[in-house]
């Protein structure tokens, strides 16, 4: 299944365990680059870059249209983090961070996360 095929599926997932709660809980495996109380890091399992990781919030947020005024601090936690990550992944020559958003968003996990791509040269406009 390709990822606008899950993105329109995902949906019905909503409500339930994301694939990221269990990554969180170690009831699954991630190639884990950082955690704390808020958030955790690791590699895409599919990655659409020579380096593509995600910030996930611990808080299990359906997506950002979920975020409410008590989730700014974590949400700008997500974002230092995210850079720092992507400074210790050397991506010096820049990176895109992306938050997909609901069905025509391509959000395909409904636990809020944030996309770090980077190791080659982004275009514009995103497909
Ligand atoms: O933004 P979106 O919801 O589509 O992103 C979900 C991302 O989670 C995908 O890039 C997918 O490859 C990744 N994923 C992962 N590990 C899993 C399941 C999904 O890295 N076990």
């Amino acid at each position: 299944m390709d990822e606008l095929h899950r993105a329109q599926k995902a949906k019905e997932e909503i409500g339930k365990p994301s694939v990221f709660s269990k990554i969180i809980k170690k009831e699954l495996p991630a190639d884990i680059l950082f955690e704390d109380d808020q958030c955790i890091a690791f590699h895409d399992i599919n990655p659409q870059a020579p380096s593509h990781f995600l910030v996930v919030s611990k808080k299990p947020i359906p997506m950002l249209d979920d975020v409410q005024e008590e989730d700014t601090k974590t949400l700008g936690h997500m974002l230092i983090i995210a850079k720092n990550l992507a400074a210790q992944e050397k991506l010096v020559n820049g990176y895109r961070i992306v938050i997909n958003n609901g069905e025509q968003g391509c959000q395909s996990v409904y636990h809020l996360h944030i996309h770090v791509v980077g190791g080659r040269q982004m275009e514009w406009p995103p497909g």
